[in-house]
């Protein structure tokens, strides 16, 4: 296949090296967790990765395990890929990560270098690719030494299967001793990928955030809307075509609670009034202060990706609304 994208596709987008490397990722990347799955269907799934591609949106991030059914969100753009955008693969960051229960027995999870190596050729695999641009341990394993799962990251490097390596969802703590070993081996981990939202203050806890910064280590948020709470998508009620609606695995019903709702109209109002969606203040929100790489969107939509690269055109604050922000959000 053969696909034309959109030539202005670098004019609005803005890029920020992770942590010191070299590599640049766009402010808002797009996450194959929800949406690229078996019940997807292509046209949809295309819409979605060429709105991202048109608009600068150079990062896809994939995991071994997203789908469901599992590996079918890598096999989807591995699809993709093979209908016209293997042609850019030069201006694509292309990510997956293996630490979840991925296949039956004992090496199919955790930390291993076992896990790690098999489940990084299988994702090559699905995807078409000899390599992939960051290759993740996607949770703390603490059953496997640490040294161990460094090393797999480190070979997978050495071999040429990944460019980069980053580390998910660990605390600061253990991040930094993983640093050290990685620097040790001359190991390009160059980025952690955590959750963090309005909602979701965990990294600021429990030192990844304020680790990170110190090393010189990117950081990419993931759920930075909250599933879809931080948006205006359940102000009044769940939308049947929403993620609570279609999909309860990891955001069900008992989400919205009648304290939630009222914070959700409340952050609402805050953004009516800086001429912003919520969906945009929360995206901005995280992007602040410039101590964030980027913030990882999911979207079910073409119309939501570009309403949350909305976001850069306004990433500052007063201190009033982080106050604001704060009291409604923390109280
Ligand atoms: P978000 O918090 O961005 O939630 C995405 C959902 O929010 C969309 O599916 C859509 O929901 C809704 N939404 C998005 N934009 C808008 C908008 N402008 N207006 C209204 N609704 C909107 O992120 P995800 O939870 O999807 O996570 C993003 C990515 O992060 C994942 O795809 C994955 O790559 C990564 N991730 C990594 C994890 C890890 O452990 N490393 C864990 C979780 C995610 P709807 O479907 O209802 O339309």
């Amino acid at each position: 296949g053969h696909i034309e994208p959109n030539e202005g596709r670098y004019d609005s987008m803005r890029y920020n090296r992770a942590g010191r490397s070299g590599l640049k990722l766009p402010e808002v990347c797009l996450g194959l967790w929800h949406n690229f799955g078996d019940a997807a269907a292509m046209d949809r799934m295309e819409e979605l990765i060429y709105t991202a591609f048109d608009n600068g949106i150079t990062h896809m991030d994939a995991a071994n395990n997203y789908g469901p059914s599992s590996g079918s969100a890598e096999r989807n753009l591995g699809r993709i890929l093979g209908r016209g955008l293997r042609d850019y693969r030069d201006e694509l960051v292309i990510s997956t990560k293996a630490g979840y229960p991925m296949w039956n027995g004992p090496y199919g999870d955790g930390g291993s270098r076992k896990y790690l190596l098999a489940s990084l050729d299988q994702s090559l695999e699905r995807m078409g690719l000899d390599y992939v641009d960051i290759f993740y341990h996607h949770r703390m394993d603490p059953d496997t030494p640490l040294e161990e799962t460094v090393g797999a990251l480190d070979s997978a490097v050495k071999s040429g299967k990944a460019l980069y390596v980053g580390l998910s969802n660990y605390d600061g703590e253990t991040m930094k001793r993983a640093a050290r070993m990685l620097d040790e081996l001359h190991c390009p981990f160059i980025i952690n990928q955590n959750r963090y939202s309005i909602f979701d203050r965990t990294i600021e806890r429990n030192g990844l955030k304020d680790a990170a910064n110190e090393l010189g280590k990117g950081i990419i948020t993931f759920s930075p809307l909250a599933q879809g709470l931080l948006t205006d998508r359940y102000l009044h009620g769940i939308p049947s075509d929403s993620r609570i609606a279609r999909d309860g695995r990891f955001l069900n019903s008992s989400a919205i609670t009648k304290k939630r709702l009222e914070q959700i109209r409340e952050l609402n109002d805050v953004a009516s009034h800086r001429g912003q969606t919520l969906a945009e203040m929360a995206l901005a929100w995280i992007l602040k202060d410039g101590s964030i790489t980027s913030v990882l969107i999911g979207a079910s939509k073409p119309s939501q990706i570009l309403d949350d690269i909305g976001a850069l055109k306004n990433l500052s604050f007063s201190d009033d609304e982080l106050r604001s922000i704060d009291r409604i959000s923390l109280g």
